[in-house]
């Protein structure tokens, strides 16, 4: 689960790391007391969506003017007009595809006068099974770049969860920054914070770009981008409460209140399969035929006709699919119980586009003859390669 910037830096502050003081502001009429009680003289007002690249993002609309995402303001005046041109339009970065986000929160912190800008992130390091650091001088810019084109400016540490953090992990971020006295002490202090705060909230990750060193010398997190391990959720109710459903594609919303792992993609045929490797590969074999999937959909080992119904809902709700692939193996889950759910759900919702089912395993025969004797128009298959194939030939005739 991914959270915005502002309550991201609400939990850096309460494990003490020093962020910025500011407001979220969800009306414009929140704006004059936020800019008052920061008091300026330089205000940053920054859009609040779950996307990156901010900064050199472009709004849509013309009447949002033609900065990006993230603005410096010198009067309560600016603060105030800034505040009325983001909210409600349109952001586009390269984060958020050509369709852009709308922003409908805004952060208004005080003003940091920049000396120096870092990267610094944490998170799970599968490889090693620690909590690693990732710090680079080349900060304020795009990692991935750094990562690229000078991969040796961009250092990597882990953390021993059996020692947890030490000083001499704070010691090796402050010397990769180049920092020294006093500002290496703010270093392994920042390195302590961030590491309580990541475990004490089950992170996944942890993104502070930029960390700043200020012109008067103290180190900041002037971005910050969390996102939180979804299964230890329930360990944290408070963070549960900051999800925001409007960051969210509303057909995931939907799947996830059925505890299917769906996720939208961008093609034309729409999947229902068990098993995420059986997914992929039926994602793989659409693409190795010439067409794109619409989505992911693992509706898991031991699905009931009312899963199975609600997947077919979600998969048929989207404009975008013009063709339904259904890929059961009946290992646990039964072929004749998704052979009775796909029949339901097509008496439910109605089908207007080809649908191939392909069912392979426990109860097969049952489970094709159900189909047969339904008197839907249901084009059967016999293996994947065979189900691929007339799927894309059904949506390339339909095209
Ligand atoms: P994004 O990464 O989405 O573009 P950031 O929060 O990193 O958003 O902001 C973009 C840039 O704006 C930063 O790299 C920094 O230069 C500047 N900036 C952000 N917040 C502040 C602030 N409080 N004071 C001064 N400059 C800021
Ligand atoms: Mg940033």
């Amino acid at each position: 689960m991914n959270i915005h910037e502002y309550q991201a830096k609400g939990i850096l502050r309460e494990y003490g790391a020093p962020v910025p003081n500011g407001f979220p502001i969800f009306t414009a009429d929140d704006t004059e007391n936020a800019a008052n009680a920061l008091g300026g003289p330089v205000w940053v007002v920054k859009s609040q969506i779950h996307a990156g690249g901010r900064g050199k993002g472009k709004f849509k609309e013309a009447s949002a003017g033609e900065m990006g995402g993230v603005r410096l303001a010198r009067s309560v005046d600016d603060v105030k007009k800034y505040v009325n041109e983001m909210l409600g339009a349109t952001l586009v970065t390269k984060q958020t595809g050509p369709a852009g986000k709308q922003v409908n929160r805004l952060y208004v912190e005080e003003g940091s006068e920049i000396a120096k800008e870092f990267y610094l992130s944490a998170l799970v390091d599968r490889a090693s099974g620690h909590i690693a650091f990732v710090v680079s001088t080349e900060g304020g810019m795009d990692i991935e770049e750094v990562a690229h084109a000078t991969p040796e400016k961009i250092v990597t540490l882990t953390v021993d969860p059996a020692t947890g953090v030490m000083p001499h992990h704070g010691r090796a971020v402050a010397k990769a920054l180049g920092l020294k006295g006093d500002l290496a002490k703010q270093a392994e202090k920042l390195v302590g914070s961030l590491y309580a705060a990541f475990v004490g909230s089950d992170m996944e990750m942890l993104e502070i770009n930029p960390l700043i060193v200020t012109k008067d010398d103290k180190l900041r997190c002037l971005d910050a981008k969390i996102s939180f391990d979804s299964n230890a959720l329930y360990r944290h109710p408070q963070l549960a409460e900051l999800r925001d459903l409007s960051e969210e594609d509303d057909k995931e919303i939907e799947a996830s209140k059925y505890d299917l792992a769906y996720i939208a993609l961008d093609g034309t045929i729409g999947c229902m399969v068990n098993g995420a490797g059986l997914a992929m590969a039926t994602l793989d074999i659409i693409k190795l035929y010439g067409e794109e999937p619409a989505n992911f959909l693992d509706v898991g080992g031991g699905a009931t006709e009312e899963k199975v119904t609600a997947a077919f809902k979600i998969i048929t709700a989207d404009p975008n699919v013009k063709g339904i692939l259904v890929n059961i193996f009946g290992g646990i889950m039964k072929c004749d119980v998704i052979a009775n759910g796909v029949i339901a759900a097509v008496k439910a919702v109605g089908l207007q586009v080809p649908l191939v089912v392909r069912l392979e395993g426990t109860n097969v025969e049952e489970g094709k003859r159900i189909i047969n004797e339904s008197g839907l128009d249901v084009l059967p298959a016999d293996d994947l390669d065979d189900a691929a194939q007339k799927i894309v030939a059904a949506v390339k005739k339909g095209a």
